[in-house]
């Protein structure tokens, strides 16, 4: 299930260079081209989905999988341990909700403040 028109398929796919941080048979994570924090990354279902707005009870273990991946990876990167340290969590969902790529990923931003945004 791949879009090919579709920036982040492309990057799964290896057609696009992206600097990978993570992969298995389901997911994808690779670093934020424009970072608005120290550590900065985007975790991506390689099925496309183009938003959480498409999300059904269907994903639920995929998108379990995908939350559950986020605490190792994000010490990994470089994020501080909770609680003093710690991470955003954000996906963003439609025009109004500032989605630019639709397909659909969670952002994961962490490091010592200040930040770029947030
Ligand atoms: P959103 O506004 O939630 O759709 O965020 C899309 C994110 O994808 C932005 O933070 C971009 O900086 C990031 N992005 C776009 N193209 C690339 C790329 N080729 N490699 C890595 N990150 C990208
Ligand atoms: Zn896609």
């Amino acid at each position: 299930m791949h879009d090919p028109n579709c920036i982040f398929c492309k990057i799964i796919a290896g057609d696009i260079p992206s600097q990978k941080i993570y992969e298995d048979e389901e997911l994808f994570a690779f670093k934020d081209i424009r970072p608005a924090a120290p550590v900065h990354f985007l975790l991506v279902p390689k099925i496309h989905v183009p938003s959480l707005a498409q999300v059904g009870a269907e994903h639920a273990p995929l998108l379990g999988r995908l939350m559950t991946k986020i605490p190792a990876l994000a010490l990994e990167q470089g994020c501080n341990p909770y609680p003093d340290g710690g991470y955003r969590v954000v996906v963003n969902t439609g025009a109004e909700g500032g989605q630019e790529v639709h397909h659909l990923h969670v952002h994961v931003m962490g490091g010592p403040r200040p930040w770029r945004v947030g």
